[in-house]
């Protein structure tokens, strides 16, 4: 019996950019059981980042969720909020779609938190890391002691703090258990000597070290779900192997959910349990680690798996996906696969925008691709000239945002009712 702790309902986020509406985010499903690791794979510009920061409440404008569901499973939360928000509970989940953006946020830390790509960019150059590790902390341990006012707390703080921090820089803002759980936290991921590294300043911090120091943060409020985002990227082979190695074990040891986003077949191959292949804002692919790997339909999939390097098998040339993956302008997208531009075995029957079909392997298996229905057919393959360089036809006429016939964009069905600066106005 799975125990399924978060599933994403045909998520759209949108952005309304003066080029056009940018459907980053294209009507995604994906389903993640507790305890364990999701992966989204795909190339950059695939929408893997904004799906995470859309679970997370971090889409700004001209950013915006404009559809679907996003079930997180909580009985103690959603037994706290159902007589205020009715229609955003069933059971025991709660659609954090449906609940207000205060409310939201205060879930992150606690239930939800995120690791980024960069950690210089994410540590504040001029405070200790100790400090910061110990501030996240301090705000988790007023949240926990008043829940429903995270949000007004964790704002009051910032602004006492950025105030105070002015006029006396050697004031603490942090008691004494918040800098001593920090030092608990640089300890438990690794960090030497952590008492003398909590003293320390990001730039005292090697690129690693740092990637330890944000993960550490990031396990302040103990969350549910882990988001992490490209958390190797940065770093040198040998190090993105040691913080693997972390967050399996700390997965172990915390019994965290993980939903990590990353363009590494490598990295997925070692961590994940499923599967999610993105392309164009679509999960074009997913199923468990066996299915996506031994077992694919999609030749996205197959192109992906193609590009990554085996040193055990016999030696080749890799073989780069050809094309660019679009700009998913609202009016640039065709109705079509979005993919077959690029695809070895695009058909006529590829010219309309393919569902999604059950595949081979297990049960939830599925792939956006009419192999999976019709199989190959050569006689109904495109020519090989079909498509221009740009991934249009071949002789199309360019068709721009006034020239629409109204079957792109859609009504909002987001923001819910109470509208913040995450939201769009
Ligand atoms: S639907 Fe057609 S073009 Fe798209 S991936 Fe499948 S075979 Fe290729």
């Amino acid at each position: 019996m799975t125990d399924e702790i978060l599933r994403v309902d045909g998520l759209k986020t949108r952005f309304f950019t003066d080029e056009g509406q940018v459907n980053a985010v294209d009507g995604i499903d994906l389903s993640i059981d507790r305890g364990d690791t999701y992966g989204i794979v795909g190339e950059s510009g695939s929408g893997k980042s904004v799906t995470a920061r859309s679970i997370i409440d971090l889409i700004e404008p001209p950013g915006e969720i404009t559809n679907g569901e996003i079930w997180y499973r909580d009985p103690d939360l959603a037994d706290a909020i159902a007589d205020d928000y009715p229609d955003a509970i069933d059971g025991d989940r709660i659609d954090l779609l449906r609940i207000p953006p205060s409310v939201r946020r205060s879930l992150r830390g606690s239930n939800f938190s995120m690791i980024f790509q960069d950690p210089q960019s994410s540590f504040n150059p001029t405070i200790t890391v100790g400090e910061q590790i110990a501030e996240a902390v301090e705000v988790q341990r007023r949240a926990s002691a008043n829940p429903r006012s995270t949000r007004a707390r964790s704002e009051e703080y910032t602004l006492t703090s950025m105030i105070l921090g002015s006029m006396f820089s050697s004031r603490r803002y942090v008691s004494s258990e918040s800098h001593e759980q920090a030092i608990e936290l640089l300890e438990l991921v690794g960090i030497p000597d952590p008492v003398e590294r909590a003293d320390e300043y990001p730039h005292e911090y090697s690129g690693g070290m740092l990637q330890r120091a944000m993960i550490a943060q990031a396990l302040a409020g103990e969350p549910d779900v882990l988001i992490a985002d490209e958390p190797t990227t940065a770093l040198d082979v040998t190090i993105q192997a040691q913080i693997l190695d972390l967050l399996d074990d700390l997965q172990e040891e915390l019994g965290m959910t993980i939903l990590l986003i990353t363009h590494n077949l490598g990295v997925v191959a070692r961590m994940c349990d499923r599967v999610g292949v993105m392309y164009a804002g679509e999960i074009v692919e997913r199923g468990t680690l066996e299915d996506v790997f031994d077992d694919h339909v999609h030749p996205y999939t197959a192109g992906l798996l193609g590009s990554v390097p085996d040193l055990e098998g016999a030696a080749g040339r890799l073989q780069p996906i050809p094309g660019n993956v679009p700009s998913l302008l609202d009016h640039e997208m065709e109705n079509r696969c979005h993919f077959a531009d690029r695809c070895p075995k695009a058909m006529e029957d590829c010219l309309d925008h393919p569902a999604e079909y059950p595949a081979s392997g297990s049960d939830d298996h599925t792939v956006r691709c009419v192999l999976a229905e019709t199989g190959y057919d050569d006689k109904r393959a495109l020519p090989g000239d079909y498509f221009d360089g740009t991934g249009r036809p071949a002789g199309d006429k360019h068709v721009g945002p006034d020239d629409r016939d109204g079957d792109h964009g859609e009504e909002r069905q987001h923001p819910p009712a109470e509208t913040t600066g995450g939201e769009h106005q």
